[in-house]
């Protein structure tokens, strides 16, 4: 019997009060039985206990059937009515008491065992602080509601509190417990200049943290919606059950009337009403959904609904971006050529004067590598970025640009000999070129160099065992820098594509879908949001920085880093498998074989009762194994 667990979703709780409620009847039922076969009581007393007892457990059945039928809806709460109703015209009270509390109490099991699945995902969304400490300028702390904080508020962070907002730590060490992000058990220390994520815990230091981000715009808020989405998602896959159950409630009235007519036994009948509700059918689906999702969580990956774990068992391609993915996204300037006179500090200089409005990972190499050399802090003109190709200064006569070649080439800046030279030499080293222009006027050459992402190789080693199709680099790099890093993560240099714009990424999954094959595509989130939605499961690797990551995938490498994705895709293709062994083992097999039993004579409504929620039962188990995949 399926309890509230399938309506209310993931979140709903089991009340102690339903314990009770449960307890009440069964005592009602064993007073029945009592008097009714070892006592001189008066013979009103049987049914009167059976129906304070059917008060208790029934009359939720009946009235979830009654209120389906008056929406004109069949759903499984009806077989069973009819069930119960049946047994007590023909005046069977103990067998109508009997299975209604067995359905309940099997609801119960259910709702206990999947309990443990939901557990995992809402710590995900458990730590809600609803007060803060705020900083005066005075520096006098005081304790004000969540909701008031904003922005640019500075407040204080003791030990053992849960961060109530995402920040930057202006003062104090700590180590904090990321775990209801990452799902990491080991503490990572925090200090001065680090960001840290709302919904995390403090461990041990106090902490002066400067706001950044608030409510449903911090990592916390971002979170709690994702996994209320997740949750709405599971809607049609719930649907497309409950029309199951359209044709299976008749069918069954039918078949159960028609052994009734041939057998002239009307306890057949009502035990095939009883084992003929499909419940299997409709936990087959969810239970498998959200245990995954819970186990998923707890390897720090974030999925954004069940759907998108059945699409990963379907992945047969897979598509990398390179800078941020595939590297560390932590490119470092590793040598700068002036051109044209300028000294290579004025063109550093020139060039993150601009890409402090960008958050691209080369932009942010440029900045770190011009305030270590002491040349930031100018006041940031206006941009305009161009994904894939770089940023533009706005509303000036001769505009600074810095990009990649074909930013150069759209604006007509002409190649210079001296600066080709160099950046032949520093993309065969694997290094990226960044062009520095001023006007039609080229400046310098700025090259970057991104490592690897140390777990890359491993990751797309046991990706390889995962029987697919070659992966694929996309990058808006130049072929000649991309090459040595595909080789080095192990990807064939004839799967590189190289010098894409985000549109000819999307372009090229696009094709690959249409064509049939299911991809999954990783992108860290910048300049890739397209690719990531086109692709059948977009993944993203995310960071305490960069919520957009959060925002665009379909999943989220909550650790920051790659060796989730094979993991991911293992649990996609057992989740389907589950899902399957659920409806076919249990579902079908099972439930016909009761049918026939019941037909044939073989079983008691409340052996039927017993068997089927055995079944249903068995599906919450196979389904719970998940939570231990490995
Ligand atoms: P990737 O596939 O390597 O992640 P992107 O589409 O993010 O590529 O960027 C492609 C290229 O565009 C980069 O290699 C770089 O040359 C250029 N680019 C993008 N954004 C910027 C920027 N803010 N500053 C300079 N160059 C940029
Ligand atoms: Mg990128």
């Amino acid at each position: 019997m399926i309890g509230r667990y399938t309506r209310d979703g993931v979140l709903a709780h089991v009340g102690a009060g339903k314990l009770a409620q449960v307890g009440a009847a069964g005592a009602l039922i064993v007073a029945a039985a009592a008097v009714h076969y070892g006592s001189d009581l008066p013979a009103w007393v049987t049914p009167a206990l059976c129906l304070a007892s059917l008060a208790l457990t029934g009359l939720p059945i009946v009235w979830g059937a009654l209120s389906g039928l008056v929406r004109l809806q069949t759903n499984v709460d009806e077989l069973v009515s009819l069930a119960i109703v049946a047994s007590v015209i023909l005046g069977e009270w103990i067998t109508a008491a009997i299975v209604a509390f067995i359905m309940v109490v099997g609801g119960l099991i259910e709702e206990l065992t999947s309990e443990r699945a939901r557990r995992h995902l809402e710590a995900l969304t458990a730590n809600s602080p609803r007060h803060a400490l705020r900083l005066g300028d005075d520096g006098q702390v005081s304790e004000v509601p969540v909701d008031d904080l904003s922005p640019g508020d500075r407040i204080r962070v003791r030990p053992g509190d849960v961060v109530p907002a995402d920040g930057v730590v202006e003062e104090g060490v700590s180590e904090l417990d990321e775990s209801a992000l990452t799902g990491e058990a080991m503490p990572v220390a925090r200090r001065s200049g680090d960001a840290v994520a709302s919904g995390t815990v403090n461990l041990d230091g106090s902490l002066r943290v400067r706001v950044t981000r608030v409510g449903d715009d911090s990592t916390h808020g971002r979170i709690r919606r994702i996994v209320a989405e997740a949750e709405r998602h599971r809607a049609p896959i719930l649907r497309e059950a409950e029309r199951y159950a359209r044709w299976f409630t008749p069918a069954i009235l039918v078949l159960s009337g028609v052994v009734w007519a041939v057998t002239g036994d009307v306890e057949r009948a009502v035990t095939m009403l009883i084992v003929g509700c499909p419940c299997a059918f409709v936990l087959a689906t969810p239970t498998a959904v959200v245990a995954a999702l819970g186990r998923a969580s707890r390897a720090g990956i974030l999925v954004k609904g069940g759907q998108f774990l059945e699409a990963a068992a379907q992945v047969r391609a897979l598509a990398f971006d390179k800078t941020g993915t595939l590297t560390t996204g932590e490119a470092a300037v590793a040598r700068v050529v002036p051109v044209d006179g300028l000294t290579a500090d004025a063109v550093l200089g020139a060039a993150a004067r601009l890409e402090q409005g960008s958050e691209h990972p080369v932009a942010r190499a440029i900045v770190a590598e011009a305030s270590r050399r002491g040349l930031a802090d100018r006041a940031s003109p206006p941009i305009e970025r161009i994904p894939g190709l770089g940023v533009v200064e706005r509303a000036a006569d001769a505009p600074w640009r810095v990009g990649n070649r074909r930013l150069m080439d759209q604006a007509g800046v002409p190649p210079l000999a001296a600066a080709e030279a160099a950046t032949a030499d520093a993309s065969d080293a694997g290094m990226t070129p960044v062009y520095v222009a001023q006007g039609r006027q080229l400046r310098g050459v700025i090259a970057l160099q991104d490592e690897a992402r140390p777990e890359a190789a491993d990751a797309l080693d046991r990706l390889a065992a995962l029987d697919l199709e070659p992966p694929l680099l996309l990058t808006g790099d130049l072929a000649s820098s991309a090459a040595g890093l595909a080789s080095r993560v192990g990807i064939s240099p004839e799967r590189v594509r190289a010098q894409l714009l985000p549109q000819d990424k999307y372009t090229l999954l696009r094709d690959l879908e249409d064509g049939g094959r299911r991809v999954c595509y990783v992108g860290d989130g910048t300049n890739d949001g397209p690719a990531l939605a086109v692709a059948s499961v977009g993944v993203s690797i995310g960071s305490r920085q960069d919520t957009v990551a959060l925002e665009t995938a379909d999943a989220v490498l909550m650790r920051g880093d790659l060796s989730g994705l094979p993991f991911l895709l293992r649990l996609g293709r057992a989740t389907a498998r589950t899902i399957h062994q659920n409806l076919i083992w249990f579902g079908l097999l099972f439930n016909a074989s009761m049918l026939v039993l019941s037909a044939s004579g073989s079983l008691t409504p409340i052996l039927g009762a017993v068997g089927h929620n055995l079944g249903s039962v068995a599906v919450v188990l196979n389904s719970a194994r998940l939570l231990r995949f490995r």
